[in-house]
C-alpha cells in the first residue's frame, strides 16, 4: 500500500518554509489506517515488546492502535503538569527555549523492553529526549518507530545506537 500517497503536504505551515507532513489524511482512511498499524505491528512482533510509548499529541495517534495490535500496555509521555500521579522528568532544548517531558514514575517495571512511537522524525529532538526519559525511568528502548522520516534533517544521527524504522521517507 503507497501509505506516501495518503499523507497531504501543506506548504508553508505553521511558518513559512515549512513543508507540513498531515497525517489527518492518512487516519481519516479507515483500511489505510489499519493496514499500517499492522504492518508496524507484525515488523515488532517477536522482538519481546512489554509496552509501547509515545508522546503527546501525534505519537498517541499512532502508539495506541499499535500497543492494542501487539496486546501490550502504552505509556504516554506528556507534557510538564498534566500527569497526576508522581512523575520522572526531562528538560530539553528547543529551538527557541526548552520543554519539559513527564511519565508516571510507576508505570513500568526496571529493565522493561519499551518501543517508542512518533507521527514523524525531523531534528529528532524530541524523540531523544523521550528515549532518555524512559532510560531513566529504567527502561530499555527496544525500537524507535516513525511513520514520516525527514532525512534532511538527520534526526537519526540524534539516536546513534538505538534500532529505527520509518514507513515513509522525505528528503
Ligand atoms: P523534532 O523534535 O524536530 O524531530 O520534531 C518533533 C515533532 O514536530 C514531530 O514529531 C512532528 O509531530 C512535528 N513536526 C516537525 N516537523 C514537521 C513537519 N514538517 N510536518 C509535520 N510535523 C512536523
Amino acid at each position: 500500500m503507497d501509505f506516501k500517497e495518503k499523507i497531504r503536504i501543506i506548504e508553508d505551515f505553521p511558518v513559512e518554509g515549512i513543508s507540513f507532513k498531515d497525517i489527518t489524511t492518512l487516519i481519516g482512511n479507515g483500511p489505510v489506517f489499519r493496514t499500517l498499524i499492522d504492518n508496524m505491528a507484525d515488523k515488532l512482533r517477536g522482538q519481546n515488546i512489554d509496552y509501547i510509548a509515545g508522546p503527546e499529541a501525534r505519537g498517541f495517534i499512532f502508539g495506541v492502535p499499535l500497543a492494542y495490535a501487539l496486546g501490550v500496555g502504552f505509556i504516554p509521555i506528556r507534557k510538564r503538569g498534566k500527569l497526576p500521579a508522581e512523575t520522572v522528568a526531562i528538560t530539553y532544548d528547543l529551538e527557541y527555549g526548552s520543554d519539559t517531558l513527564e511519565i508516571h514514575k510507576d508505570s513500568f517495571e526496571k529493565g522493561a523492553r519499551i518501543a517508542l512511537v512518533d507521527d514523524l522524525l525531523a531534528t529528532g529532538g524530541t524523540i531523544s529526549a523521550c528515549a532518555r526519559l524512559i532510560e531513566l525511568a529504567g527502561g530499555e528502548i527496544a525500537s524507535v518507530d516513525f511513520i514520516i522520516e525527514l532525512t534532511g534533517l538527520k534526526g537519526r544521527d540524534k539516536l546513534d545506537g538505538y534500532s529505527v524504522e520509518s514507513v515513509v521517507q522525505y528528503e
